[in-house]
């Protein structure tokens, strides 16, 4: 049945006579009369009853990372462990300001400085930056450095290209040219690699950087990595890691060792918070030593005074990018991605990534008779993709699929991306699945593979048991409502 909308249920009359009336002080003692409205707002009149009833159904319709299976490929939608919640929450950490001068906060500028340093360690690189606030803005962030890197080289006019494999993520393009610079695409080969001989043809003077994701999109490691980056580096280019996906080397490899010069991380993917529906996250930036000058500005360093260590903001760094997020960064996500890594050590961090890889593969396995892997020759990392080509050409869509997934009580994998493999969907199981969640997964997109063959209108039309079925996902997209009418 449709939920009303709060004010649908809203009483004109109702006076709530449960809540003590605790007399506030006037809104005119603080702030100035021409921002004070002349009319009161008109709030929906309900009682917390009504509030908490409304607010839970709702909550209930959602599909939650707490309650289901959330394969969505590239966005490691894995269980973040409750501890980590507590953490954050802890009033020591929640509840300081960011205008508190900085000797009473040297608890979280400690935090913020061993969760850089730790960073430093799991990449392979010298220095880290924890301004920025998502995946996008660590790489704009580090396309800026590259940048600022190439000026200081007086070669601003001459490195104008960045070169990115058809297979990126879309931020990727989307960076680089934010960041002014001209986009190549590097062609992926037949065994879902960067393809080298097309790779060389691009590189030369004109080329910036490489920006690169290891695992790529399709779930492979490049096994030529190092030659990449001899050969981009030879080229005089600089070699960026998309590390939004560190889920399948955190503890096992590291990007800094592969060669690469600068990174983001996802603390909202791999490092414990939970993310989905805007935020907040937070994008550290890691660079090595010929890059770290370049870093935004201020940065938490440690000094010896004779009352022991204290931790300060130092903006001192005339070659720095600057600020590119206010304050600390995302303060919150900070304390989780530390609490989580130092709870797992350095032997969990590994054992989870080994954990994601083992399920990614299993899973594959248990599907490879029914849905056409897209590489299928070599072991994948912590994700694969399938193409539901066969399934298309029984009558239905790798969309058709996710819908119909809905109805077994799953969430749906990627879908149609990465582009290069047609009708994709993109399978991430994560490490903190059980072999039997993944069972049922594999069951249920069997059943979908058996319905299609026997209907496929009837899998277009789905989902058939939940509050909503089929929407105009084009319109919601052009014309979304966002406010309540
Ligand atoms: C998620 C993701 C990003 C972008 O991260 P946001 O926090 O959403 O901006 C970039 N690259 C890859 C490979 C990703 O999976």
């Amino acid at each position: 049945m449709p939920e009303p909308s709060i004010y649908q249920k809203s009483t004109p009359t109702f006076a709530n006579q449960y809540i003590p009336n605790l007399e506030p002080r006037p809104l005119t003692d603080f702030l100035p009369s021409e921002f004070m409205a002349t009319q009161p707002p008109a709030l929906p009149r309900v009682s917390e009853r009504e509030v908490v009833k409304h607010y839970t159904r709702l909550s209930q319709k959602n599909f939650s990372i707490d309650t289901g299976f959330y394969p969505l490929g590239s966005c490691t939608m894995k269980y973040n462990p409750k501890v980590n919640d507590w953490a954050a929450f802890l009033p020591g950490l929640a509840q300081i300001h960011p205008y508190q001068p900085e000797t009473t906060v040297q608890g979280a500028l400690k935090l913020i400085y061993d969760l850089g340093t730790l960073l430093c360690e799991i990449t392979g690189l010298a220095e880290a930056s924890l301004q920025p606030a998502a995946g996008a803005h660590g790489e704009l962030t580090g396309i800026l450095m590259i940048r600022a890197y190439h000026e200081a080289q007086g070669q601003t006019a001459q490195r104008r290209v960045v070169l990115v494999p058809d297979s990126a993520h879309g931020t990727n393009p989307a960076t680089a040219t934010m960041a002014g610079y001209q986009v190549k695409e590097v062609r992926s080969n037949s065994e879902g690699l960067v393809d080298i001989d097309h790779l060389k043809a691009l590189l030369d003077e004109s080329t910036a950087a490489l920006m690169l994701t290891n695992p790529n999109t399709v779930g492979l490691f490049e096994e030529n990595i190092v030659e990449i980056a001899r050969l981009v580096h030879e080229a005089g280019g600089l070699l960026y890691y998309d590390g939004a996906n560190l889920n399948a080397i955190a503890g096992l490899a590291r990007p800094g060792d592969m060669g690469f010069d600068v990174v983001h991380l996802n603390l909202h993917k791999t490092f414990s918070t939970p993310h989905g529906g805007g935020g907040p996250g937070c994008g550290p930036v890691v660079a090595n030593q010929q890059l770290a000058p370049f870093l935004p500005k201020p940065r938490v360093v440690r000094a010896s005074s004779p009352e022991g260590e204290i931790y300060h903001l130092e903006a001192n760094y005339p070659d720095s990018i600057g600020r590119i997020k206010g304050f600390y960064g995302n303060f919150g996500v900070m304390v989780r991605a530390f609490t989580y890594i130092t709870t797992l050590g350095a032997d969990g961090l590994r054992q989870s990534s080994q954990d994601a890889i083992l399920n990614a593969n299993f899973l594959r396995h248990l599907l490879k008779d029914h849905y056409t892997p897209s590489h299928s020759h070599k072991p994948c990392m912590h994700e694969f993709v399938v193409s539901a080509l066969k399934q298309k050409k029984a009558g239905t869509s790798a969309g058709g699929i996710a819908k119909r997934l809905l109805d077994y009580g799953f969430h749906s994998p990627t879908m149609y991306w990465p582009a290069i493999v047609p009708e994709a969907l993109m399978i991430e199981p994560t490490e903190t699945e059980t072999p039997t969640t993944l069972r049922q997964f594999a069951d249920a997109l069997i059943k979908i593979d058996h319905e299609i063959e026997q209907d496929p209108e009837f899998v277009n039309h789905a989902p058939h048991n939940l509050a909503i079925g089929r929407v105009d996902e084009a319109k919601a997209a052009r014309n979304p409502q966002l406010t309540w009418q």
